[in-house]
């Protein structure tokens, strides 16, 4: 779209627009009032409600995971100019006891690498984008074949093995078929899914081969009008998924059953799955559920940086308390008529919000007068009635803000130490560096 630089530009008065006839709309003479009057606001004028949290009797959780990820697209110095996507996925666990003795403005090197010894695990693998061509065949099986076996060789096939955990509902009792997708050759839907545990099974129109990993649907992210890279981050989010579900399913199996509720999984971002992906939320929030209901929750926060929420959370932020140090956390939980009313300004009646693609909820916290966040917190269930979250729904909220504070970090505002570690490790653009990664596209493919 054009007018991308309109942004830059807030000091060109309204009043400019004044020949212009669409000003004789009431609409849009109110739109200008409002610009050229700019009072100052005395309140928060999106009317959020919140609370003030104490962690007085509340235990906060001793270990944390986090899990970040990066891609970034490499192109070749030749004609045709060949391009390959590299994606790099980082988890980490970390003791907070060990955090506890790390000074998160300037860390000791020493003591940084005795919290990462050991700790971090990270996922790489590389797409073909443009002009690149491999004796095995098409760009589109290639893309499918690197998918499969780069999720099933890592780590032995711990992620993939978290895969089949979500889509078979290997955690409950009664597992099931995965979930119904496209086949990648014919494009017609197979409903009933793959068996339950299956690697692979035949399309029941075309015959051809499906793998488990079609079922995410990477397939669809490659049509023409796709952009070239949105299958590797699309990946990036798929493994940083499956990562984070790779350390719950390992504690959820684990003897000691108080391990897993015991923790913190921190994905970076919303916790969110657009379109196609999204055929893995009711999964998520069934085993969330599950895990609720038999009285060993588990604590996941996802965290947003940027976007509708961050920018709404930002504009409002300075009017709740604490408005100094000494006063506690406070936490606004957002209900679906709130997002819907005064984050997107777009009541849609046909949806309710986030029912297809969410797993979690959101939620504003502000820890002092300069540290605010934008969370997502799962509730297990999904409820599609707009007054809904409560605090209550948020599945762990007091134990997870009594952890919070522990571990923001003083170098990056509202930014959580162990996501800033794994985003180091995710990180492509010191590992491995740019000039490499170029040196290995120029160098002639097997
Ligand atoms: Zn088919």
């Amino acid at each position: 779209m054009a007018y991308g630089q309109g942004t830059r530009l807030p000091g060109e008065s309204a009043s400019k627009l004044g020949h212009l006839a669409v000003v004789k709309s009431p609409w849009v003479k109110a739109l200008i009032a409002e610009f050229e009057s700019a009072l100052p606001q005395e309140g928060d004028p999106s009317g959020s409600t919140w609370s003030s949290f104490s962690s007085e009797n509340v235990q906060s959780l001793s270990r944390v995971w986090a899990v970040d990820g990066s891609f970034v697209s490499v192109k070749a110095a030749q004609h045709p100019p060949r391009e390959v996507a590299f994606v790099k996925t980082a988890l980490l666990a970390i003791d907070r006891a060990r955090l506890d003795a790390i000074d998160k403005e300037h860390p000791h090197p020493l003591l940084l690498q005795d919290v990462l010894r050991d700790s971090a695990v990270f996922h790489a693998t590389v797409f073909p984008l443009k002009n690149v061509r491999t004796p095995l065949g098409t760009n589109y099986d290639a893309v499918r074949h690197i998918i499969r076996d780069s999720m099933r060789i890592d780590e032995d096939g711990a992620f993939y093995e978290t895969l089949k955990w979500l889509a078979y509902k290997k955690w409950s009792k009664h597992p099931t078929n995965s979930p119904a997708f496209n086949c990648p050759h014919c494009h017609i839907e197979i409903k009933s899914g793959l068996p339950i545990n299956t690697d692979e099974g035949q399309c029941p129109k075309c015959d051809g081969v499906v793998f488990l990993t079609d079922m995410l649907g990477f397939h669809l992210d490659m049509d023409e009008e796709s952009a070239p890279d949105s299958v590797a981050s699309a990946y990036m989010l798929m493994m940083e998924l499956l990562m984070l579900f790779t350390a719950i399913r390992i504690f959820w199996g684990h003897s000691d059953k108080s391990l897993v509720t015991d923790t913190l999984f921190i994905k970076d971002g919303p916790l969110t799955l657009r379109s196609q992906y999204s055929k893995l939320v009711p999964g998520l929030r069934a085993f969330l559920q599950h895990a609720k209901e038999i009285e060993r929750p588990v604590h996941v926060i996802g965290q947003e940086k940027s976007g509708a929420f961050f920018d709404h959370l930002a504009s409002i932020v300075r009017f709740p308390p604490p408005h100094s140090r000494d006063e506690p956390t406070s936490y606004s939980v957002l209900s679906h008529d709130f997002v819907r009313r005064e984050v997107y300004r777009s009541p849609d009646l046909q949806n309710p919000y986030g029912s297809r693609t969410n797993w979690g909820e959101k939620l504003y916290v502000k820890f002092d007068p300069g540290t605010y966040m934008v969370l997502n917190v799962p509730t297990g269930n999904y409820n599609e009635a707009g007054t809904f979250p409560l605090a209550d729904d948020l599945i762990g909220l007091d134990r997870i803000l009594a952890t919070l504070p522990s571990l923001i970090s003083h170098k990056h505002e509202g930014a959580l130490f162990p996501v800033e570690l794994a985003n180091g490790i995710a990180s492509l653009s010191n590992y491995p560096s740019a000039k490499i990664l170029q040196h290995f596209m120029e160098a002639p493919l097997g």
